[in-house]
């Protein structure tokens, strides 16, 4: 079963919490067990798992990225938007999510979270649960 959805980001770089939807798509799929795949069809937003707890953390790696992808550098793509491509490359377009009983199984202090980086947008989310 696939399911689609929309979000809208709020700044150049920003990480949306995707946890919560994918937690009713996989509820309401009708399968026990399986996997759900969150995959993003997008070049300049990614998406991964993290930590949840700490705010702060995200703004860190966020930075981090900022030093090893300049917005400004030596790029040859035709658009002003090279490091958001790379920092995408980096944090990669899918993830995947076992669930059981209906229930993703994540950690403690994980959370699924969109990477915007070339915001402010409307991202598109694809969410595929198979068994
Ligand atoms: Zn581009």
């Amino acid at each position: 079963m696939i399911q689609q959805f929309s979000i809208k980001t709020r700044s150049r770089d920003d990480w949306i919490d995707l946890t919560a939807t994918v937690r009713q798509i996989v509820r309401e799929c009708g399968l026990d067990e399986g996997i759900a795949t969150v995959f993003i069809p997008h070049t300049t937003a990614g998406v991964t798992i993290q930590e949840n707890a700490d705010p702060p953390l995200r703004d860190d790696i966020t930075r981090t990225l900022d030093r090893i992808f300049p917005w400004h550098g030596a790029y040859q793509h035709c658009e002003d938007n090279a490091a958001a491509h790379m920092k995408t490359c980096y944090m990669g377009s899918s993830v995947q999510v076992i669930f059981e009983n209906g229930a993703l199984i994540l950690g403690t202090w994980q959370n699924i979270f969109l990477c915007e980086f070339d915001g402010p947008r409307t991202r598109n989310v694809v969410v595929r649960t198979s068994n």
